[in-house]
């Protein structure tokens, strides 16, 4: 087996999730190299390194300066069959999701995406992805190869195993369809408040808030607190707050004095993100959910009602 793992870098640093990818496929044995493409990135080697690189191919051109797919595509649909490569993993992010996709067309290459595991089965990988809305677990293959795989964030820790990385560079050669797409500009979320990393008090939304337009409730709240605001994955997913605000286990793991949950279930998946919290207060209409066998105080009854009036009492408590 000869292993290919696409490393994720931002902003001079290699991507955690691409790096926990990588102490995987090593867990996996066979031979495990790794890629790093973009501009001003051969440094970057030194980091794939230490979490137990041995050899690392770099594309390090002006070409791959801009996060955009298909010239990362030229480079991949190069490399593997000149190298041999019959497996490629990518760490799930809006762009290697999209070059995984546009790699998958130009091999004609099996892609499973959303991976939380892959092992190897008396010589047969085999992927591990939730199904049917994350209540069940499905195990995927390939029927060919090379086979590409995606997976979820959060799926691993990174493993630090210091090693010396051979580095080897290659050459950009790009196809001229991949040059056609531009990218016109670039922006950064900005957020007001503490991050949910940093807050004390953090008051996260789920979906029993019925629609985006109600996370006002949960802001209004956490603000009169000087908190964050958090979200459920089945929010996230649904678009309606970002994915930076997901709190469990394929998102952030917090630790404030205080967290309100919302209109959140409790499922296993997102109390594994906030348990250790000082404070739980959950408030939530059904007195059966799952979030009510580990919180520190409940509240019954219906959001809508009884999140503007704790907001109120908050606003006025503090003037
Ligand atoms: C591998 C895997 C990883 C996962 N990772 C995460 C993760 O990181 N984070 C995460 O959160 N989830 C994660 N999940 C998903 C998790 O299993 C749950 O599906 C999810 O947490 C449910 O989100 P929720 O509580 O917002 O929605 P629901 O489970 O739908 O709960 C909504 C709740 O709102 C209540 N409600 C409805 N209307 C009202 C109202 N008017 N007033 C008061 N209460 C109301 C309902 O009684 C219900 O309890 C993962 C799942 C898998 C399989």
């Amino acid at each position: 087996m000869t292993i290919l793992v696409f490393l994720e870098h931002h902003e001079g640093e290699l991507q955690k999730d691409s790096l926990s990818v990588l102490g995987k496929a090593l867990q996996l044995g066979g031979d495990v190299d790794a890629l790093i493409a973009g501009s001003g990135v051969e440094g970057l080697a030194v980091q794939a390194g230490k979490y137990g690189a041995k050899k690392v191919y770099v594309a390090d051109d002006p070409a791959l300066e801009k996060p955009l797919p298909q010239p990362r595509v030229d480079v991949l649909a190069k490399l593997i069959p000149e190298q041999g490569i019959d497996t490629v993993l990518f760490a799930a992010t809006v762009l290697t999701a999209d070059v995984a996709a546009g790699l998958a067309a130009r091999l004609d290459a099996g892609l499973n995406w959303d991976l939380v595991d892959l092992a190897d089965q008396d010589g047969k990988l085999v992927g591990k992805r939730p199904a049917l809305g994350d209540t069940v677990y499905v195990d995927v293959g390939w029927t060919g190869e090379p086979r590409l795989a995606l997976f979820r964030t959060g799926a691993f820790d990174p493993v630090e195993s210091p090693a010396e990385p051979e580095v080897q560079k290659i050459e950009t050669q790009l196809e001229d369809f991949s040059t056609q797409a531009k990218m016109i500009e670039q922006a950064h979320e900005e957020s007001e408040g503490p991050s949910i990393e940093d807050a004390d008090v953090i008051v996260a939304g789920g979906r029993g808030l019925g629609g985006p337009e109600n996370f006002a409730l949960v802001e209004d709240l956490a603000k009169a607190l000087g908190g964050a605001v958090a979200a459920t994955r089945a929010v996230v997913d649904a678009g309606w707050y970002p994915y930076s605000t997901q709190v469990g286990q394929t998102g952030k793991t917090v630790t404030p004095r205080l967290y309100i949950a919302v209109g959140i279930s409790g499922a296993i998946q997102h109390k594994v993100g906030m348990q250790g919290s000082n404070v739980i207060v959950a408030i939530n209409k059904d007195p059966n959910a799952p979030i009510f066998e580990y919180a520190d105080l409940g509240v019954v009854g219906d959001l809508h009602e009884i999140v503007p009036k704790l907001t109120e009492l908050v606003r006025q408590r503090a003037a």
